[in-house]
């Protein structure tokens, strides 16, 4: 049985009037186009262009480097301008491909082919989203061909479309979901011909009946798939889609959009900031789980789904409001993995990392940010424990390459 809520979690202010109705519309961009190696967890991939190259929209412009990777397509068509360094969305330098983009986006000749599915062999369809590129959009971009090939098959008993959309403010998947539903279901069927003892469900918070009445018109008389309404609370969980929000932004909406896209041009394009108001913070993805962005001049990457403009900085609020911890447990009593992030915080701040670990499973946090909302002392413990868990895993890592 498929529950529709889970333990703990937070009722955040949504946001979601300033974008849910207003439908997607197409970006198409004139400026250069940059496209990190990097869009995945897993190792880079490795470019099979060479600056002077012409592409085309749809062309495959860097490969897979090993089983935990992922392709770059281009999603333009130009002249590679450059493969060098470039700052990317968190404030890093990394390795990039940048195309001049001609503004024609001229498809490569397989670009436009639509295949018949039901003639695909099950090891054929998964080939088909390695070249498509695919990637996870929970943030780490994993790549989707990768989680398409689990061990046993056969004991997977349920594929979820994760309709919850959670974040607040972020409304493109509901978007998607009333606009492209047939779609939707279409690949859900699609992945269930790889599980044949899984039903399909999509999942969706009862906040979007819109989407709900949408999926469930195009899921009708399919005999493994259901819609299920889910609990509106956060964390219930995004042509690629992004939602361009916030209350600094002179025009919210939803956008399709092309990858590498400058995410200052599409801002520029949608009305930029709005008048009188002071941007305080931009977030890739919502303010509860998005990345921080020191500038706007960086490249929209596949595995991104929004950008919040703030006309305050949450962060800067609560520091000015901050106390002794409390003590109240409230932060444990919302954590939907059951950890204990009061304790937790005092490892971390101590540098105890070895105890943040081994007794107090920290590195099981999903950085939802729960427990800091609810917080009434308004501690910092997401950030406390993003810190501790990448201290932690750069010191695995600098282990394990000390070991070879
Ligand atoms: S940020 Fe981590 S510790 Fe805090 S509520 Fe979410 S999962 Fe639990
Ligand atoms: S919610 Fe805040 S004040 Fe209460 S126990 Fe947790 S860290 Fe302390």
């Amino acid at each position: 049985m498929v529950k529709d809520t889970f333990r703990g979690g937070v009722h955040p202010d949504g946001h979601k009037e300033l974008s849910r109705d207003v439908p997607l519309r197409e970006f198409l961009p004139a400026g250069e186009m940059v496209f990190p190696l990097s869009q995945h967890i897993g190792k880079p991939a490795k470019p099979i262009v060479k600056k002077g190259d012409a592409v085309l929209m749809g062309q495959r412009i860097a490969e897979a480097d090993g089983f935990v990777s992922a392709h770059i397509i281009a999603s333009c068509s130009g002249t590679v301008k450059a493969i060098e360094k470039r700052r990317i969305l968190t404030g890093t330098m990394a390795d990039c491909i940048v195309i001049d983009n001609d503004g024609q986006f001229t498809p490569a000749a397989d670009y436009t082919t639509r295949e018949d599915p039901s003639k695909l062999s099950n090891d054929e369809l998964i080939q088909r989203v390695q070249d498509a590129a695919i990637v996870g959009l929970g943030g780490a971009g994993f790549p989707t061909h990768v989680k398409l090939k689990p061990k046993n098959p056969d004991a997977i008993r349920f594929v979820i479309a994760n309709g919850a959309e959670c974040e607040p403010y972020l409304t493109c998947n509901d978007q998607l979901m009333r606009s492209q539903a047939d779609a939707i279901v279409e690949g859900l069927e699609l992945t269930l011909r790889l599980f044949k003892n899984a039903e399909g469900v999509i999942a969706i918070e009862r906040n979007k009946p819109e989407a709900i009445a949408a999926m469930q018109k195009a899921a009708a008389g399919k005999a493994k798939i259901k819609v299920l309404g889910m609990v509106t609370k956060y964390p219930q969980g995004g042509a690629h889609t992004l939602t361009l929000t916030g209350e600094a932004v002179a025009n919210p909406g939803n956008w399709i959009v092309h990858d590498g896209t400058l995410f200052s041009e599409l801002l520029e394009h949608a009305g930029g900031i709005k008048s009188g108001v002071t941007l305080k913070k931009a977030m890739c993805g919502g303010p509860m789980m998005g990345i921080a962005m020191g500038s706007l001049d960086v490249p929209i990457q596949k595995q991104n789904n929004g950008l919040t403009l703030l006309a305050e900085d949450p962060n800067e609020i609560a520091e000015a409001k901050m106390t002794a911890c409390l003590r109240c447990g409230r932060c444990a009593t919302v954590c939907p993995v059951g950890l204990l992030p009061q304790p937790m915080s005092e490892a971390a701040a101590d540098g105890d990392y070895e105890r943040f670990e081994k007794r107090l499973y920290g590195l099981e946090c999903i950085q939802c940010g729960s427990c800091t909302f609810a917080c009434p002392a308004k501690r910092p413990l997401m950030q406390l424990f993003k810190q501790a868990k990448s201290e932690i895993l750069a010191r695995k890592r600098a282990e394990a390459g000390g070991k070879k």
